[in-house]
């Protein structure tokens, strides 16, 4: 798709806030770190869109993104941080979890797996939750980049067996491999935007 406009649009933590207009949304979840924001800047084609993240332990909420008037990319709180105490981090399960199962203009989630780490409990829970609840997800091999064609091999094919996911799109934002794919992807989950 040609972004012809992409702007912030708010950050929330309350249901009540999210926006009400019904478009359609595609939504980016990951451990922290993983490359999220890069993602969505690549996707956007804008470079500050999404914070870079610089301290992995900050509060974080819901954001919302904008993209030419017509679908909303949702960037959900990262998962997995060890420093945050477990209280916090329920909270911000309830809240995506909250999220993802009560939301019909939701029309694909992005998970999204670090290359070069084996999937974690965290990735394999979250794509085991979304398959459960019937959630369409695409998992998206990050930073790929960092491995040799070989090694991404491997990990593509080691993600397959841990997540049990059939559909893996690897990605660069260095690159910009694999963002074409990532859009196809999209575009096929949204009805004519
Ligand atoms: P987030 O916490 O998931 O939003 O992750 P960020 O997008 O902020 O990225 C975390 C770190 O990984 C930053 O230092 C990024 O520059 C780096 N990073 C993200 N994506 C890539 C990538 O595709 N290739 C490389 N080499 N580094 C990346």
């Amino acid at each position: 798709m040609k972004v012809r406009s992409a702007r912030f649009v708010k950050s929330t933590l309350k249901p009540a806030d999210f926006p009400s207009d019904r478009l359609q949304e595609i939504a980016f979840i990951g451990r922290s770190n993983v490359g999220k924001s890069r993602l969505l800047n690549a996707l956007a084609g804008i470079q500050g869109l999404a914070r870079i993240s610089s301290s992995p332990g900050r509060t974080q909420t819901i954001n919302f993104f904008l993209i030419n008037d017509r679908l909303y990319f949702v960037d959900l709180p990262g998962y997995g941080y060890a420093k945050v105490p477990k209280q916090i981090q329920a909270g911000w399960q309830g809240m995506v979890e909250g999220y993802l199962r009560d939301r019909p203009q939701l029309k694909l989630v992005l998970l999204l797996v670090d290359c070069r780490i084996p999937p974690t409990p965290a990735d394999i829970e979250a794509k085991a939750w979304l398959d459960y609840f019937n959630i369409q997800s695409t998992v998206i091999l990050t930073k790929s980049d960092k491995l040799s064609r070989n090694r991404m091999l491997l990990s593509v094919k080691r993600a397959k067996e841990m997540l049990g996911s059939v559909e893996l799109i690897p990605f660069s934002a260095v690159s910009g491999f694999g963002k074409d794919a990532v859009w196809r992807k999209i575009q096929a989950a949204v009805s004519q935007v």
